[in-house]
């Protein structure tokens, strides 16, 4: 728990990189540079294929296993689907849903979103639901009625106790995987505006204990200014999640 009373949350992002035969080797290194106590939350999240191998390498460690997706649907007839039960299952604590790479390629609207962050939730996992704006409606000066119509469909009819497992993180479009960080201000004026809009929603309490990350391009150089903003409480980083040395390094920039 960091002075902000919420916790702060560090994601790695692998998306589809890395292979099977990688693992133990990540794993070791992350362990060794870790050691049990890290400033935050550590949290991988791996291609679905490599979770439970993955937690049987992470074993000693405090860094937690998550995944990058999830079925809509509760089970059965969904060729290539996982559903939330079966993740939980295999011991999968955290679920990224909307990211703006599914939205792109893969068409996720909001209401679907909305579905799988429900799923997650009912299976006892955390979600992480990606929010943000494209280029074009930055420059549209779009960007906060995008961000708020996002979380307002995905959130739509999710109760306070829920809302308070549920982690949102903030991903500019144009940030992500591009070298182009969002200026510190950035961040924090968008991470604001989410527990603005989940006060309006909820309530104080609810807004104030929301985990909010900012992610895009977030890296060791840049992470400790990004996180010391006041309402960005984590990061969920893409590239620089690959190399264990950087990713440790980004946990411990998170020491406040
Ligand atoms: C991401 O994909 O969630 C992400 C933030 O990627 P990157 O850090 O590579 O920009």
């Amino acid at each position: 728990m960091n002075p902000k009373y919420r916790k702060t949350v560090i994601a790695g992002n692998w998306k589809m990189n890395l292979l099977p035969s990688q693992l133990k080797d990540y794993a070791d290194a992350l362990k060794e540079l870790l050691g049990r106590e890290h400033p935050c939350e550590a949290v991988l999240c791996v291609p679905a294929l490599m979770a439970i191998p993955m937690l049987r390498y992470l074993r000693g460690s405090r860094v937690g296993l998550g995944v990058q997706d999830v079925s809509a649907e509760e089970g059965g007839a969904f060729t290539g689907e996982i559903s939330a039960a079966q993740l939980k299952d295999a011991g999968v604590k955290y679920v990224i849903v909307g990211h703006s790479e599914r939205r792109a390629y893969h068409g996720e609207t909001d209401e679907l979103i909305g579905r799988k962050l429900r799923r997650v939730l009912e299976a006892g996992m955390t979600p992480i639901l990606c929010v943000g704006e494209t280029l074009s409606q930055r420059d549209a000066g779009a960007e906060t009625d995008v961000v708020r119509t996002q979380l307002k469909l995905a959130l739509a009819g999710l109760d306070a106790a829920a809302m308070r497992k549920t982690v949102v993180a903030y991903e500019p479009v144009w940030a992500i995987g591009t070298g182009r960080t969002a200026a510190p201000a950035q961040a924090q004026d968008m991470c604001r505006e989410i527990r603005a809009a989940i006060r309006e929603s909820y309530d104080a309490r609810t807004a104030r204990a929301v985990t909010v990350q900012y992610g895009g391009s977030m890296n060791p150089a840049n992470a400790a200014e990004l996180l010391a903003q006041p309402d960005v409480d984590g990061g969920l980083i893409g590239g620089a999640s690959l190399d264990p040395k950087k990713f440790y390094q980004i946990v411990e920039a998170a020491k406040i």
